[in-house]
């Protein structure tokens, strides 16, 4: 099966290319059945190459960061996955406020390199575990801050291997979620922060990352949230007033510390976190007439 897919990675291409992967070990759920490819583009010419080659053969193409907010199915992917984190990691400051980064960027450590600086505007991305492109992508955002709030424009790749820069004014930024063109590759991200007090801007860490310890199950692999916050309630409150805190599908389980959290407490499968997804939309349906919507994103095939 491999054999059709190497006909894509001449010489040219410079980064790791792996066959028949398990996606289990790039996403923060530990769950996924097998990728046909994972490819790991160096570079923009890297990615030029892979997308345009991928798209005149029709293979399908998908794209991961951090894999921090994806659930892939048991049966894997049949296509090409895109990891980025390998390439696309330079922090480049134009100015003392401006700064253009590469999309496989960890958010982690822009937003302490933003803290040194004296920037602010990214405090509430500590212990996000997201990739920059992955978080533009999501709109992320935690205690009243969000990447659209940082965000000037995205440098992208298209299917058709072309880069392009789409404007802030273009992204269609809401409640988690940005509007990119459809099989678009993030590259970079431009991005402008406020000038502020290194002390002040630690001490918001150093707090937010307390509450988060605090209120979200951090011992286990998960993907954060499952669902979004409907308007004016949080997801959470919902799902525990329904009484499904602690209820588990195999080796999934609704967490005790966050309702709204899935955690993998062994070998869970995809199929058992999508029973507990279903659980907990029709239960909260059906105490609420909310209809809860899934924040993560859900790929790949069934076994
Ligand atoms: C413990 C924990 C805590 C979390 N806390 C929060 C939180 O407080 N707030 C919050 O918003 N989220 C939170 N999340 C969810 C997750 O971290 C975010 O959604 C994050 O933005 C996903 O980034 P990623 O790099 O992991 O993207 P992935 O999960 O790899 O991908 C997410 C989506 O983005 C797309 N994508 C990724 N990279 C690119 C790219 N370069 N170009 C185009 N598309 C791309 C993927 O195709 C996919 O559709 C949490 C997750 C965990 C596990």
């Amino acid at each position: 099966m491999a054999e059709q897919y190497k006909l894509l990675f001449v010489e040219s291409f410079k980064g790791r290319v792996l066959f028949n992967v398990p996606m289990k070990e790039y996403t923060t759920l530990r769950i996924g059945g097998p990728a046909d490819v994972m490819a790991f583009p160096k570079d923009e010419a890297d990615l030029k190459h892979l997308l345009s080659f991928a798209g005149s053969r029709g293979f399908r193409v998908y794209v991961i960061g951090a894999g921090s907010n994806i659930l892939v199915r048991d049966g894997g992917i049949r296509g090409i996955v895109v990891n980025i984190t390998e390439g696309f990691t330079d922090i480049s400051w134009v100015d003392d406020e401006r700064a253009v980064v590469g999309a496989g960027v960890r958010l982690s450590r822009l937003s302490k390199e933003c803290a040194e600086r004296g920037l602010s505007g990214l405090e509430f991305a500590v212990g996000i575990p997201a990739t920059v492109g992955g978080a533009v992508c999501m709109n992320a955002g935690a205690y009243g801050g969000e990447m659209k709030d940082v965000v000037e424009g995205v440098e992208v790749v298209n299917t058709r291997g072309k880069k392009n820069f789409i404007p802030k004014a273009r992204l269609g930024f809401s409640y988690r979620h940005a509007e990119l063109p459809e099989g678009a590759v993030i590259v970079n991200v431009h991005m402008k922060f406020r000038r502020g007090s290194r002390k002040l801007i630690e001490e918001r860490m150093k707090e937010f990352k307390k509450r988060r310890m605090r209120t979200t199950p951090l011992a286990l692999p998960s993907a954060g949230s499952i669902f979004k916050n409907p308007e004016g309630v949080s997801a959470g409150k919902l799902i525990e007033d329904a009484g499904l805190k602690g209820i588990s599908s195999g080796d999934a389980r609704i967490s005790e510390v966050h309702a709204n959290y899935i955690v993998n407490t062994g070998n869970a499968r995809a199929v058992d976190v999508l029973n507990l997804i279903a659980l907990m939309r029709d239960r909260v349906f059906a105490k609420t007439g909310i209809m809860l919507e899934p924040e993560i994103k859900v790929i790949g095939e069934n076994s």
